[in-house]
């Protein structure tokens, strides 16, 4: 699986880059409609749940501490 970003609940408060241990995320240079700087999913397949399905997933880390409930699991291509 891999982690998604919803630009419309996200506020750019970076949480999820600094919590997760991988280096998956990464701090956005782009203003989101919301008016923040949301950050990006640059690195998905250094995350722990990367070639996992949604039944097996190790580790929810950023989607436990995003404040707004912004991050959610997307099938990978
Ligand atoms: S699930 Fe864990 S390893 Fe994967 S992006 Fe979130 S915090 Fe990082
Ligand atoms: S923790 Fe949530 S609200 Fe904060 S930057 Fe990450 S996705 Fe956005």
């Amino acid at each position: 699986m891999k982690a998604r970003i919803d630009e419309s609940l996200c506020k750019g408060c970076n949480i999820c880059v600094h919590v997760c241990p991988k280096g998956t995320y990464a701090k956005g240079n782009r203003l989101s409609d919301m008016g923040y700087f949301a950050p990006t999913v640059a690195a998905p397949e250094k995350c722990f749940n990367h070639g996992r399905d949604s039944s097996k997933l190790i580790c929810e880390l950023c989607v436990l501490s995003c404040p707004d409930q912004a991050i959610t699991w997307v099938p990978e291509e």
